[in-house]
């Protein structure tokens, strides 16, 4: 067997990680980029979500490698994503293609069917045990992969070079794909930490954009804000002009709460958004929806300059959240973008919409929306 999976930004040196804890063979596609979009876009039906094509793109990058198997993860409930392993198995037979399908996840919400799932993976030679103590190392590693997404964040607006920030970031990745230690693991953390204090008590010359620089909140579809593929890397445009970002959901958080069913709380937990959602968006609406309303609330209140809403066209989910944002806009006094990405979407039509975002929060704070209206939603075309 040589497994394979979709990516979804820095994913796959967690999943990497677990196939190869297991002895599994595993095949990584190919980074996100144009060409596994175009393979994907043939395929996918045209109104399909954008991450669906990229998966299928994914997909036929690591059948030319010897793939023969796909894992993915599914979701319960009303979203398109639940029927991805269904639809893309469908249309990879199509096409010609015999690759196995693995969905894992907990089919009714039962954790069994999951565990049944990981053991067929696992195959028989790995025991319980050490399935168990390979989910955990994975699961440590995504906590870390956080802790340094985090790390850069913070750095970005920060430290005097750009290019070097962006070094630091890759090399800080490759040291924790290599790492197969836990202590490894906590090095990197550490070491990241200390290139970043070495570099900011280098820059003696700070401004005091540097020292404060304004903060955005990006929430919206966990695919497109977690992959900077699809999100055009707007929280490394957004880093280059001088913003500290955050996002609503971080992959352990998601791992913790989905796959683990919230046995595990991740490096940042997504539970409280549920509440913070409640006052303006009382009930589930498929995908991260809910979430996205309530991460806006809670980025609204621990103050927050701005906050962007992401998505691929068509994505059900976000466009309620994007009908019940406004409300959210107006009750908090803080301005709210929408960007929706599509396969057209470039580079220059995002860096736009986010210089003119920045421009926006950099004016006083009173006359940021002068007419409680919400600073646009746009389909960014172009890529
Ligand atoms: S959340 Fe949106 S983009 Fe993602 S699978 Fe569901 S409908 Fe598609």
């Amino acid at each position: 067997m040589k497994v394979t999976f979709p990516h979804m930004g820095n994913a796959w040196i967690v999943i990497q990680t677990l196939f190869e804890s297991l002895n599994v063979e595993v095949v990584v596609p190919p980074i996100n980029n144009k060409q596994t979009l175009t393979l994907g876009t043939k395929l996918a039906p045209e109104a399909a979500c954008l991450p669906l094509k990229l998966n299928l793109g994914n997909y036929i990058e690591a059948a030319q490698e010897g793939a023969d198997t796909i894992v993915i993860t599914g979701g319960i409930g009303p979203c398109r994503f639940g029927y991805y392993g269904e639809i893309e198995g469908q249309i990879l037979r199509d096409a010609g293609y015999s690759l196995d399908v693995v969905t894992l996840e907990p089919p009714d919400g039962s954790l069994r069917g999951l565990a049944q799932r990981i053991r067929y993976l696992a195959g028989t030679r790995n025991s319980w045990a050490s399935i168990l103590k390979a989910l955990r190392f994975a699961y440590l590693k995504c906590v870390a992969l956080d802790q340094i997404e985090d790390l850069i964040h913070a750095a970005r607006p920060r430290l005097p070079n750009p290019q070097e920030t962006e070094l630091l970031y890759e090399e800080g990745k490759k040291r924790l794909a290599e790492t197969m230690t836990v202590k490894g693991i906590q090095d990197i953390v550490r070491w990241l930490q200390e290139c970043i204090r070495d570099r900011q008590s280098a820059g003696n010359m700070v401004s005091e954009k540097q020292q404060k620089p304004l903060r955005i909140g990006i929430i919206g579809e966990i695919y497109t804000i977690l992959d900077p593929y699809t999100s055009v890397g707007i929280e490394e445009q957004l880093g280059h002009l001088g913003v500290e970002v955050d996002r609503s959901i971080y992959l352990s958080g998601w791992v913790g709460n989905h796959i683990f069913q919230g046995l595990a709380p991740g490096y940042r937990s997504i539970r409280s958004y549920h509440n913070h959602a409640k006052p303006f968006l009382p009930h589930f609406v498929g995908g991260h929806g809910q979430e996205t309303v309530g991460a806006a609330v809670k980025f609204a209140r621990e103050g927050f300059d701005g906050i962007i809403q992401l998505f691929p066209l068509s994505c059900m989910p976000e466009i309620v959240a994007a009908s019940v944002l406004p409300r959210v806009q107006e009750t908090y006094q803080v301005p709210i973008m929408t960007l929706i990405v599509d396969e057209h979407t470039g580079h220059a039509g995002v860096q736009t919409r986010l210089e003119a975002f920045v421009d926006l929060l950099e004016r006083p704070r009173h006359k940021r929306i002068p007419e409680n209206t919400r600073e646009g939603v746009s389909v960014v075309g172009g890529r």
